[in-house]
């Protein structure tokens, strides 16, 4: 028998707890309600602009009206590492222009706020996208949102308040531009730690390729929103079996609850409906 309760949930998207809502919870597991139960409160779940989706190499066809992409990390100013429960934040200052996006598909300069991680159980698993159904062992996300909407909040109420640069992960050598992220870990194990973490620089986790390939979707987690042009790096970069194992050792529980390791925190890929995927490269 699962007893089941209802707890209170704050859903991070950004530095903006963007809803209160109840959540159920399953007692005897300790899972929270997985991606099969989002709709219920979250309509929008079941939209025809939902991420993530499988990318099919043959049918994305290259757009030779695509810019390359600018991506403008020099001034950057990280502030903070926190986890929420769904995965751990890296936070920037983004009160002004200090780390931007632009080009490629973009009409209009994104700004960073975050970037998260998702990843699996195993190294089978963890990508959100997939990539002719294939699945990478993690996957990064740097968040951004169109300034031109003057904050986060307004941003992801607009289809196009988003830009978010999707970059997989596979386990072969070492990141050495993760490591800083990986050794703060240890710090925030539990839902709702977070840890000062300035000087970091984002752009050690950028392969050194800056082909894409891009579509309209949303939010990957609720509120599901349908504000993001997805922005997804063909290349991989890689990152060594003890750096995933760390992230495998944070937890979804608060400190002092039932053990549960933050582990497979991707959603399944999504229906494309009438959506094109576009490729920079041929
Ligand atoms: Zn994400």
């Amino acid at each position: 028998m699962t007893a089941q309760h209802l707890e209170p949930e704050a859903l991070y998207v950004g530095q903006w707890v963007l809803v209160q809502k109840s959540r159920r919870v399953l007692h005897r597991t300790g899972q929270a309600a997985g991606p099969e139960h989002w709709h219920k409160d979250f309509p929008i779940a079941k939209g025809h602009r939902q991420s993530p989706v499988d990318i099919d190499t043959k049918a994305a066809a290259h757009d030779p009206a695509l810019k390359p992409l600018t991506v403008s990390y020099e001034q950057v100013v990280s502030r903070r590492i926190l986890n929420n429960g769904h995965s751990f934040n890296v936070e920037f200052d983004d009160s002004q222009d200090t780390a931007v996006l632009k080009g490629g598909p973009l009409a209009d300069t994104y700004r960073l706020v975050q970037f998260h991680f998702h990843w699996g159980s195993c190294d089978g698993q963890g990508s959100e996208h997939t990539v002719d159904q294939e699945k990478y062992a993690a996957e990064l996300h740097l968040v951004h949102w169109n300034t031109k909407y003057g904050d986060f909040g307004t941003a992801v109420k607009q289809p196009d308040g988003l830009a978010v640069l999707g970059v997989f992960l596979e386990v072969g050598d070492a990141k050495p531009g993760l490591q800083k992220v990986v050794d703060a870990l240890c710090s925030i194990k539990t839902k709702g730690k977070s840890a000062a973490f300035t000087g970091f620089d984002p752009c050690g986790l950028l392969p050194g390729s800056l082909d894409y390939w891009t579509y309209p979707g949303s939010l990957t987690t609720p509120p599901l929103l349908e504000c993001v042009t997805w922005i997804v790096l063909r290349e991989p970069i890689s990152l060594s079996s003890e750096q995933i194992n760390t992230f495998r050792q944070l937890s979804f529980n608060k400190e002092g609850e039932a053990e549960e390791p933050m582990v497979d925190n991707w959603r399944p890929t999504q229906p494309l409906h009438c959506r094109q995927v576009r490729a920079s490269f041929q």
